[in-house]
């Protein structure tokens, strides 16, 4: 594994363990030339998965940016973690066993609606509203950039717990 800060191959797993409920594994790993710690994450993928945008453009998908705008729809609300990331993991799990590995971003979005309904009101409002939006107009990345546009007017607040194990 490449070293994210200096792109050298000399890398080592200093620990490794499960998480999330044994569908995941952690591991801390250090690198040799500069030093520099990370966290990877190893998970089952059922398949691999394209988002079709509005625009008609396809991209591979990306659990993290889901993650991300899950996260920020549920910023400063009492949902605990493992809630959290058990709900994103039923969300790709749904999409991986739809049958199609290309999957519409609005399609996405709504299945992220119906999860967040089931997990936080204020969550799911802030997310909904901001879909509605998207399911007129807009594309999965702009729903994405509105989201974090929103994390930065309310500057100042924690961050959101999706950062973990950078103690030592
Ligand atoms: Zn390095």
């Amino acid at each position: 594994m490449r070293c994210p800060y200096c792109s050298s191959d000399d890398t080592q797993v200093k620990d490794s363990r499960p998480a999330e409920d044994n569908t995941v594994i952690r591991r801390r790993r250090v690198c040799g030339d500069c030093g520099g710690r990370f966290t990877t994450f190893e998970r089952v993928q059922l398949r691999d998965l394209n988002v079709i945008k509005k625009s008609g453009r396809r991209a591979p998908f990306d659990r993290d940016k889901l993650a991300r705008s899950v996260q920020t729809a549920l910023r400063k609300r009492p949902v605990e973690p493992e809630r959290i990331e058990r709900m994103i993991t039923g969300i790709v799990r749904q999409l991986e066993s739809s049958g199609d590995s290309d999957v519409a971003s609005e399609a996405i979005g709504h299945l992220v609606v119906e999860g967040l309904r089931g997990l936080d009101d204020v969550a799911y409002v802030r997310f909904a509203s901001v879909y509605r939006n998207f399911r007129e107009a807009k594309d999965f990345e702009e729903l994405l950039d509105e989201l974090s546009g929103d994390e930065e007017a309310e500057a100042g607040a924690e961050k959101p717990a999706d950062e973990e194990g950078d103690k030592n």
